[in-house]
Parts: C-alpha cells; structure tokens; sequence
C-alpha cells in the first residue's frame, strides 16, 4: 500500500535507512520527512452488546459461543 504525504498530498513516501534500521520516511515531492497520512481502519466498529442491568458497552466478555458486555459494578447480574 502506498504511503500518502500529508503535506502535499502526493505517493511515493518511502522510507530512508539500511534494511535493517529503517529511521524515517521522506517525500520524494516537498522532502518531508515521516509525514504520511495516518492509517485510518474504516471497518473497525467494536462489537457492543448491553449487560443484564440494561448498560451498553463494547463486548469484553466471550466465552466461545456468547458475547456479552458486562459493565462490573457491584449489582451480581454485572461480572462473569
Ligand atoms: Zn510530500
Ligand atoms: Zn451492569
């Protein structure tokens, strides 16, 4: 995957070091130095299911077959 410059915008970032002891990446366009755009992960949504009080929180419990949220405050039905 081509690296994308966030300074002009332009392809061709490429990084600058032996093999390996890579330092930094440079534009070969503007000379910029490690200005790649960041990454950004866009089918990254985290699983959300609601705890038995009714809280809604990202999946943190998964025993194999069941994904579960649970939200551990004090009330039983909140923990594993
Ligand atoms: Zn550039
Ligand atoms: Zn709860």
């Amino acid at each position: 995957m081509d690296m994308i410059c966030d300074r002009c915008g332009k392809t061709g970032i490429h990084w600058i070091g032996p093999l390996s002891n890579l330092t930094h990446t440079e534009c070969p366009h503007c000379g910029g130095q490690n200005c790649q755009r960041e990454d950004q992960p866009e089918n990254d949504e985290p699983e959300v299911a609601t705890c038995g009080c009714g809280a809604a929180g990202e999946v943190n419990y998964d025993d194999g077959n069941e994904q579960r949220y649970y939200c551990y405050s004090s009330l039983s039905m909140c923990s594993p």
